[in-house]
């Protein structure tokens, strides 16, 4: 273990330690927050203005933004407060993502002149320790208390339309005038011969492991899978990556997915494009994976696979077709633009009905149905910009309009690049992977899309949306003094290499007669 772990991971001031693991305390915290033992549900009023299903990102903004406005608002969670996005997705993620970049790190001490000594071990309980100590800790801004000292009912137990107008839950039928789905996504199932009897990691129970596997298999080359494979691998782990695409992240570009294959690689992860997994068989304490890559096929052999192959929305379970709310098991609810279902009263927002399924699209599609359900005129979804990002190392983020998107709707596209080894705060951190690419519409400076592949991308690229949001183009970007030395300012650097172009042969030959002349 390494000398420093307890001291870095202590629990916060101000917490009374217990006899009891850690884990269990976390537990017991986020519990209390997110599901109170012993909770009762309210006695519903005759009607109410607003029924909430699902308490993840999207259904707590909805439920927060309308008892705000003075709605009467009822907010109804399965399981626990917080949804994906506390319970098994980006927080748990991210924490053990920022624990793996140190490890990494500490791997890589000697690039920046620095020595860790002896060995690095890894206390994986530790590092779960923390995760869940985080998890524990951010579950008190979304606690069942707080919520109802916002003026919102809150209901536990799963919720099912009894009519066009009604919901039951818990023995209780709740009348509304109007209603948002908010129930998220839940992760696809691999349908491989067998996989259901070797049994499999996703992201609802990966967070539980208290021992890093020595060896595992990660099938899928998404967001998830990369950010997963990296981290368990910066852990210790030997780990071998199956994509049955030719390259990782396929909605991203070219050049940026090629970076992460590399950097993965480099990490020491075992990547293999072009491979799907065919059959899954358990061989004395290990599982077996058979991959077949363009028809040849071969076996390896780990203690545990995760699955990141996708997301499916939680339609099933609600009775959609007495509320007269039309879905696909894919695709989700289907809504319009302003987010209505085909029950004029019922709206969606967020994973169960939006093709990105990101925290900050849930929340921004929630205050927009919020918005339409309860005021007259509509406010559209296809407004908005949203920006993405893979918290990978390094990360990768694009907002807007990817060129084949642009030349598919008949956009003519020039594209400034800068490389992060051309930006002096990158080669001071040793952080040289990477670059900024900002497409405009050729002969304007107007931005029409843009990708960042940095170590802090996922921070770069909210200047940008901001710009596209804003209709601020390449020219006002130049004029705008950045920090330095910063990453960002490779944006900076983008501007002034579009800025440069409009300095036509004529232009410069009057300018060196006026200076010469002056
Ligand atoms: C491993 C992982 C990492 C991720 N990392 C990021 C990231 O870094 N950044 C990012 O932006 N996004 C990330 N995401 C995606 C993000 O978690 C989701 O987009 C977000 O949680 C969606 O919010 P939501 O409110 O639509 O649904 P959810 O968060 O899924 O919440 C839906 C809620 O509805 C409840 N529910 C479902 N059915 C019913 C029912 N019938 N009755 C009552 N309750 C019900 C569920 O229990 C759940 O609590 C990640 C996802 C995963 C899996």
């Amino acid at each position: 273990m390494i000398a420093f772990a307890a001291q870095h991971f202590a629990p916060p001031r101000g917490e009374a330690p217990t006899d009891g693991p850690h884990e269990d305390r976390y537990r017991r915290a986020l519990i209390d927050a997110a599901h109170p033992s012993g909770w009762r549900n309210p006695i519903p009023p005759d009607k109410y203005n607003l029924v909430v299903i699902g308490a993840g990102p999207g259904g707590l903004t909805a439920a927060r933004e309308a008892a705000a406005l003075g709605a009467k608002v009822a907010l109804i969670e399965r399981t626990l407060l917080g949804g994906g996005r506390l319970n098994v997705g980006c927080v748990p993620s991210k924490a053990l993502i920022r624990t793996a970049r140190l490890y990494a790190e500490m791997r890589d001490a000697e690039n920046v002149g620095g020595q860790v000594p002896g060995s690095i071990g890894i206390d994986f309980r530790t590092v779960m320790q923390r995760m869940h100590r985080i998890q524990a800790r951010l579950s008190r801004a979304d606690s069942a208390e707080r919520l109802t000292e916002a003026g919102v009912d809150v209901y536990f137990g799963e919720a099912r339309f009894a009519s066009s107008d009604t919901v039951a839950v818990g023995g209780v039928l709740l009348h509304f005038k109007k209603a948002i789905i908010a129930t998220g996504a839940r992760p696809l199932i691999p349908t491989i011969p067998g996989i259901s009897a070797c049994g499999f990691l996703t992201n609802e129970n990966v967070f539980d492991l208290t021992e890093c596997p020595q060896r595992l298999l990660v099938m899928g080359g998404g967001p998830l899978g990369c950010e997963m494979a990296q981290a368990f691998c910066r852990f210790g782990a030997h780990v071998i990556i199956a994509q049955d695409e030719p390259m990782f992240l396929p909605r991203e570009e070219r050049d940026a997915a090629q970076i992460l294959a590399d950097c993965l690689a480099r990490d020491g992860v075992e990547v293999h494009l072009n491979t799907a997994v065919v059959g899954v068989r358990i061989e004395g304490a290990r599982k077996v994976v058979d991959l077949d890559s363009g028809g040849e096929t071969f076996s390896v052999s780990v203690d545990q696979i995760a699955s990141g192959i996708g997301r499916a929305p939680n339609v099933e379970d609600l009775n959609l077709e007495t509320a007269g709310v039309a879905y696909d098991t894919a695709s989700g609810i289907g809504v319009d633009d302003f987010l209505r279902t085909s029950n004029p009263r019922i709206y969606a927002a967020g994973d169960v009905c939006l093709e990105y399924k990101f925290t900050h699209a849930a929340v921004a599609s929630a205050r927009i149905a919020v918005r339409n359900a309860l005021f007259p005129g509509g406010k559209g979804w296809s407004g908005l910009t949203i920006p993405w990002c893979t918290y990978s190392d390094p990360e990768i983020a694009h907002v807007g309009l990817y060129v084949r998107e642009a030349q598919q709707k008949g956009i003519p596209v020039r594209t400034f690049t800068i490389l992060m080894h051309d930006v002096d705060r990158a080669v001071t951190d040793g952080e040289e992977d990477g670059f900024v690419k900002i497409h405009v519409r050729q002969g304007t400076d107007r931005i029409l899309g843009a990708t960042v592949v940095a170590r802090h991308a996922g921070e770069m690229i909210n200047g940008l949306s901001l710009a596209i949001s804003s209709g601020i183009g390449l020219r006002a970007l130049a004029r705008v003094v950045h920090t330095y030395p910063t990453q960002a300012e490779a944006i900076k650097m983008v501007a002034d290499a579009y800025n440069r172009t409009r300095l036509t042969p004529t232009l410069r030959s009057l300018s060196r007669r006026w200076i010469a002349r002056n």
